[in-house]
């Protein structure tokens, strides 16, 4: 029998992204939406990882599997890492991301620093509840205007180091390659892999 993994976000676009990047394990990949759970889980943590973890740990007694979940942000430097933990509360939850982008690009008028970075935090809960967990990033700049519509979220305004143009822009294959979140999930593939396959560990 295949070993099931849970995906535990409620976000579409970073739930098909994810099982796109995962689809090299042999693994029945399920979403929350698949398993028609709906459930917010408030994010306590301080970190990313401690984020990722709460997330994980919530959904163990109703998925069974393997859960994985992930916790990730944007951090821009001219302002002192904000709104990094905070990045899908910060100037409100509700608030559109064109309101909030541009919103960001007002503060950071006139700033030449501006790099920036998103951080992935990935926890992976086994069936006896041990854990494991990793942290990645993309480096990258903040745009001066907003470009692009792929992606989500602040992808329109951030352009990753070694391009010139916005998450917003590139296509996703490029994304699913150089992003925080790929980084994290290549980690959580190649220990996956020698989990289940090698027997290593
Ligand atoms: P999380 O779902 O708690 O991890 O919140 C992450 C928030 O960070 C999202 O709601 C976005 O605002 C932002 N974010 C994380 N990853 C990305 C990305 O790949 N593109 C754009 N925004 C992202």
């Amino acid at each position: 029998m295949k070993q099931r993994l849970v995906v535990a976000t409620n976000n579409r676009h970073k739930a098909e992204e994810i099982k796109e990047m995962v689809k090299d394990l042999d693994f029945e990949v399920l979403s929350l939406a698949d398993l028609e759970i709906d459930i917010d889980v408030e994010e306590i943590g301080s970190t990313y990882a401690e984020n990722a973890l709460i997330k994980a740990m919530a959904l163990r007694d109703l998925t069974g599997g393997w859960i994985l979940a992930d916790d990730s942000g944007l951090e821009i430097d001219a302002l002192d890492r904000a709104p990094g933990i905070y990045s899908a509360r910060y100037l409100g939850e509700n608030t559109p991301y064109m309101i909030k982008n541009s919103m960001i690009l007002d503060k950071l008028t006139d700033v030449e620093d501006r790099s920036a970075r998103f951080v992935c935090s990935i926890a992976l809960v086994f069936d006896d509840g041990s854990y494991w967990i990793t942290v990645n990033k993309c480096e990258g700049s903040i745009s001066k205007s907003i470009q692009g519509g792929n992606g989500f979220g602040y992808d329109p305004i951030f352009v990753p180091e070694g391009y010139s143009m916005t998450f917003g822009v590139l296509p996703s294959e490029i994304k699913n390659k150089i992003s925080h979140r790929a980084k994290a999930l290549q980690a959580v593939v190649q220990y996956c892999k020698l989990l289940t396959e090698e027997s290593y560990v």
